[in-house]
């Protein structure tokens, strides 16, 4: 019997859009093999590259029996999971298909609806995978290898549709009415994936990050999220001791310098400060983990910064606020952290060795242009150093996407393509082009689609220049005169189409691309790309299906940094005249030697071997480039080396690798990591 599991990656350029080893079914790979008890010959693969899946295809012989393919299904692989899977129903018909994952409808008769459009799909599995797989693959082996569809139908957890369009199921409900699905309780009973090997030929291969988790589960109950149901509610926890082993058999054989925790509420439980502690020595021993991708939870703030102390600033420190708004907040059955609350750990970690950020989503029940950028405001006024923004997607598996929720808030959806989900498959003669694709909300009862694009345009204002703490110097210049920074990034919101320049054209070409990306029928782009020459070059070359935000971004601090700091400096007086500030000559010096300064510390990011030497006399200048031991309020010229430390060049060069240079690439990592470090080191060598 082979088993072939699949978590596709789109994959372009030989780099995989979903960037992470592909650790669940590596888990449902783990549980079965320790489990499985039938009298028959079996092998597991584990597939993330669809190019080895059309390969193991093409190697399969027309009688080969049986086979079970297993599919993982989210938003960035549905497409092309489904694209394999009927092609592989029309090859061997006899295979059992089974799906699972997130992205599934949380109502009934959607589920229906949902299989029915999707017949290739024998069973679905909703909820965690390994015991329900198992227990099919037992049925499928007790009925001679045949797809009993009403037998699969009674595990816990599967869906599958029969014959007559009826939907058979025989999962309960829980407390909020919708499935409760199978939970692992004691997660270390199954033996771990990466000890087990398992995983190991996705470690060699370079391009992707470890992933691992140390529980499942969330207590928190956020509408918009697929965590957020009764079913997921209980957390299960890893031991650390098995995480330590783990994290020990990743750092011998991984050549890269992230780890990703799948956590949703990382350093909120006792246990992860306790793994915090080996990720410490292990750090200390090994070099690795450099940096760490994780979700920190919305409780607890205390333990999540003495986690965040443990591992010296690896891990961003989030505050995953969403909204400030007290009634979207309700709207949303969210609990978050207060202002005060919000401010005080802001403080406590930027001065610290911490990278934080905050998370706001644009668009939730009863958002609008002004509690939009409240939100967004009080968060940068808080400290935090990057402000990550994101449009409100509706998800299968949210009760968000349900249908009576879509009608309570007025929620008028368009659909865009996925960024970097998209590609060109071969499999056997037949070529697949695929895109992915997500619904996004643009407008509802309180925000009309033109306050949508205003905030976008607002969006893309904090991104360029407040992120990653890209302009920090003219903050800090700003703050000495008391003056809010969120003050000033409303100015240039409402001021940059008046300049002129690069910048303007790119916040132009934004805010046209930012309508020009929407479509009302999902099908609209999925066929378009499988059929249209002209738009598949059109994805190819970036102009649909990337993040634009981000990708915006990119290609501002890569391709104009330096107009970037000439329109700031504009911008920045003109803010000054505005708020009754008088700008001495004296003072446009210092603003302009202030942009020179930031622009050599940031510009030419990638080539990491570039140094400067260059001459200022700000004193404000004097004092952030010097040791505190050594500040004086000078005014005489000095010189400032400007150049890499060793570690942030290898990050650099490490993050080059995974994700590639392009905008869209950049895109990725300003998502990924902690692009505040990546800039040259000051040093003032003379003065
Ligand atoms: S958004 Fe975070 S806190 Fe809320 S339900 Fe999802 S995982 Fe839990």
């Amino acid at each position: 019997m082979k088993i072939i599991l699949c978590d596709l990656s789109h994959k372009r350029d030989g780099r995989f859009s979903s960037e992470y080893i592909p650790y669940p079914i590596g888990c449902i790979k783990s549980y079965f093999c320790a489990n499985f008890e039938a009298d028959i010959d079996f092998s597991v693969e584990l597939i993330k590259d669809p190019e080895e899946l059309s390969s193991q295809i093409e190697q399969l012989s027309k009688d080969a029996q049986p086979l079970i393919f297993g599919f993982s299904c989210y938003m960035w692989n549905h497409n092309l999971s489904m694209s394999y899977a009927s092609a592989i129903k029309k090859l061997f018909p006899d295979s059992l298909i089974v799906f699972g994952g997130p992205d599934f409808p949380l109502e009934i008769e959607e589920k229906r609806l949902w299989l029915q459009e999707r017949p290739c799909i024998d069973l679905f599995i909703e909820g965690e995978g390994e015991k329900p797989f198992l227990s099919a693959v037992e049925v499928f082996c007790a009925s001679g290898f045949k797809v009993l569809k009403e037998d699969l139908a009674r595990i816990p957890s599967i869906f599958s549709i029969l014959d007559d369009n009826t939907l058979a199921h025989s999962s309960d409900l829980a407390k909020d009415g919708f499935i409760k699905s199978a939970r692992i309780e004691n997660l270390d009973a199954t033996p771990s994936p990466y000890l087990m090997g398992y995983l190991d030929k996705f470690l060699i291969e370079g391009n992707l990050v470890p992933l691992m988790e140390s529980n499942r589960g969330c207590p928190f109950t956020c509408t918009f999220c697929v965590d957020g149901n009764a079913a997921r509610s209980k957390v299960f926890k890893v031991h650390p001791n098995r995480l330590g082993e783990e994290l020990y058999y990743i750092a011998a054989r991984y050549k890269g310098s992230t780890l990703a925790l799948a956590d949703t509420n990382f350093g909120m439980y006792r246990e992860d400060f306790e793994f915090c502690k080996m990720l410490a020595a292990c750090r200390k021993e090994t070099g690795y983990p450099q940096y760490i991708n994780t979700s920190t939870g919305k409780n607890q703030k205390e333990r999540i910064i003495a986690c965040a102390e443990l591992v010296e600033g690896a891990m961003r420190v989030a505050a995953s606020v969403q909204t400030l708004d007290p009634i979207i907040l309700k709207n949303i059955k969210r609990s978050n952290i207060s202002s005060d609350q919000l401010v005080a750990m802001s403080e406590r970690l930027s001065g610290g060795i911490s990278n934080t950020y905050a998370e706001l989503i644009l668009g939730l029940p009863g958002d609008s242009e002004a509690t939009h950028i409240s939100s967004v405001s009080d968060c940068v006024d808080a400290g935090y150093n990057q402000i990550r923004m994101h449009t409100l997607t509706l998800l299968n598996g949210s009760v968000m996407g349900t249908i009576e929720d879509r009608e309570r808030w007025g929620f008028q959806t368009k659909h865009r393509g996925l960024q970097r989900c998209f590609g060109t498959y071969k499999l056997f003669n037949n070529t697949m082009n695929v895109i992915e694709t997500e619904e996004v909300v643009v407008s509802q009862r309180s925000m009309p689609f033109s306050d949508y694009l205003n905030c976008r345009l607002y969006n893309l204002t904090i991104a360029v220049f407040y992120n990653e703490e890209v302009l920090r110097e003219l903050i800090v210049f700003l703050k000495g005169k008391n003056l809010k920074p969120s003050d000033w990034l409303n100015f240039v919101w409402k001021n940059i189409l008046k300049t002129s320049g690069p910048i303007k054209d790119i916040f132009c070409r934004f805010l046209e691309l930012t309508e020009r990306e929407l479509y009302s029928d999902p099908s609209d782009i999925v066929t378009k790309f499988s059929v249209d020459d002209s738009f598949r070059g059109d994805v190819f070359q970036g102009k649909v299906g990337y993040n634009l935000l981000l990708d915006t971004q990119g290609e501002i601090l890569i391709s104009h940094f330096d107009d970037l700091i000439d329109v700031t400096c504009i911008l920045l007086q003109d803010f000054l005249k505005e708020v009754g500030s008088k700008v001495s000559p004296n003072e446009i010096a210092e603003i302009n030697q202030i942009g020179r300064f930031i622009s050599l510390k940031r510009r030419n990011i990638f080539n990491v071997s570039e140094e400067y030497v260059e001459e200022f006399n700000s004193a404000l200048l004097y004092r952030i480039s010097s040791a505190p031991s050594k500040v004086d309020e000078r005014s005489t010229p000095f010189l400032v080396r400007f150049y890499f430390q060793e570690r942030i060049a290898e990050f650099i060069s490490d993050q080059a690798r995974i994700y590639g240079t392009t905008k869209e690439g950049i895109g990725k990592i300003i998502a990924r990591s902690p692009i505040k470090d990546f800039q040259r080191q000051v040093e003032v060598i003379e003065g």
